[in-house]
């Protein structure tokens, strides 16, 4: 399994599932098994092959939450934050991103009843019993292992693609940018000293500046292929 900031996140609900099927997960994933996944708009449907044969499985897998909705709301969050960005561009983390969407409980990073969810509407068309078989895991591990080289991937998960989020940051910059230039405001992102002035700690306590409340996540457990 890689190591890194994100998928260690992962790795308390990784403990959670078979340890085997965790095993033939990873050789399936490490090997590029994972093919073919498409977003239908409640999760990913994706095939895994198996090696030296012809046989290969059709995987469905529930989206962790559904921020569709929220995708401008986490756009504003990383133009005010372009250091974020650019951890993304540098392919990396940034540890205040991650407790950032820790904190406001955003679920890609994993929570408690992420393995729960998994668990309870994840398909496989293998003859496996319990529903987080390896290939089920597979393409679960595919997007944890692409998000922790691209971070804004992880939003994939909740219904986020990574082209549109860039497309919705350059929009709200602009709008930043304008804001500052209209009002000669001093509160919005600047560097200086090389460090940014805005942080989020100062933001959350604030409540009359606070540009979102804690964005909330709407899961429909409901929701089957
Ligand atoms: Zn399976």
């Amino acid at each position: 399994m890689k190591r890194g900031p994100y998928a260690s996140r992962w790795e308390p609900v990784l403990a959670e599932v078979d340890k085997s099927h965790l095993r033939a997960a990873t050789r399936l994933a490490m090997s590029g098994a994972v093919r073919a996944r498409v977003w239908d708009g409640d999760g990913w449907r994706a095939v895994v092959e198996r090696s030296g044969t012809r046989r290969a499985f059709d995987v469905w897998l529930p989206k962790l939450a559904d921020y569709a909705g929220h995708a401008r709301d986490v756009a504003r969050w990383l133009a005010m934050r372009p250091d974020w960005l650019a951890a993304h561009y540098a392919g990396e983390w940034d540890e205040s991103f991650l407790e950032f969407l820790s904190a406001h409980q955003v679920e890609v990073v994993p929570t408690r009843e992420t393995v729960v969810r998994l668990r309870a509407l994840s398909t496989c068309t293998c003859e496996e019993t319990d529903p987080l078989c390896p290939h089920v895991l597979a393409v679960l591990l595919a997007f944890i292992w692409e998000a922790e080289g691209s971070p804004l991937a992880a939003f994939r998960m909740v219904g986020i693609e990574v082209e549109q989020l860039l497309d919705l940051v350059q929009e709200e910059t602009a709008v930043l940018a304008g804001a500052a230039g209209a009002s000669g405001r001093t509160d919005v992102p600047e560097a200086s000293g090389g460090l940014w002035a805005w942080s989020p700690e100062e933001w959350w306590e604030d409540a009359a500046v606070r540009p979102l409340g804690r964005i909330r996540p709407v899961v429909r457990s409901e929701i089957r292929p």
